[in-house]
């Protein structure tokens, strides 16, 4: 088993013990996350929702599905990234989890990238988008990189939302395509960044 790996259990570990909110009380269990150690690309969402909370995995229903098909668009698979959400236990009856909650929960999230280190958070939904980027709106920001400076973001409309609404459903699978080009063009940053680095003369 790698390092990360591991070090992603223990996190999962403390997830499933974790009382900090009063979700754990209303949920079956937690739900915090899955997929590769070291993906490059993760995918976030809200929180679990009914069919997540029953089987302990994330985007397992119908948005589930719809995720599942439009990374077989893009060569990717489920195995291949890292799928998980700001809310690792479901909210009662699916409300908005409360400022107080996201506070509790956030440090999970921030620990898990710090183990998995992606090149870039696709964000699925307005919610996603804004825990990164509060001042982001979108139906203005779906589909285009933002660059933070601890993270390189890229949200997207919710497949839950793309189930409910055609033009979402239309946007989210042309952000979508347009993943493996972002992908391409942060690798080659990250090469030019470390060919500088080596380039520099010692001093
Ligand atoms: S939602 Fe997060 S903070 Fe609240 S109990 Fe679950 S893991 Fe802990």
């Amino acid at each position: 088993m790698s390092q990360n790996t591991e070090k992603l259990q223990i996190i999962e570990r403390e997830i499933r013990k974790c009382e900090k909110c009063s979700l754990c009380k209303t949920a079956l269990q937690a739900v915090p996350g899955e997929g590769s150690s070291t993906a490059k690309v993760v995918f976030i969402g809200e929180a679990p929702g009914a069919t997540e909370d029953k089987t302990g995995r994330p985007f397992v229903g119908r948005a589930g599905n719809l995720l599942e098909k439009l990374l077989e668009k893009i060569n990717l698979s489920r195995e291949e990234v890292w799928i998980g959400n700001i809310i690792k236990h479901r909210p009662p009856k699916n409300r908005d989890p409360l400022p107080e909650e996201i506070k509790a929960c956030r440090g999970y999230l921030e620990n898990q990238l710090a183990v998995i280190k992606p090149s870039l958070i696709v964000t699925l939904g307005r919610f996603a988008m804004n825990h990164f980027y509060p001042e982001g709106k979108i139906t203005k920001d779906h589909g285009k990189l933002i660059k933070l400076h601890n993270f390189n973001v890229f949200p997207v409309y919710h497949p839950a939302a793309a189930l409910r609404n055609r033009s979402f459903a239309e946007a989210l699978a042309k952000d979508f395509l347009n993943i493996p080009n972002v992908l391409t063009e942060l690798s080659k940053n990250e090469k030019s960044t470390n060919n500088t680095m080596m380039a520099k003369p010692l001093l």
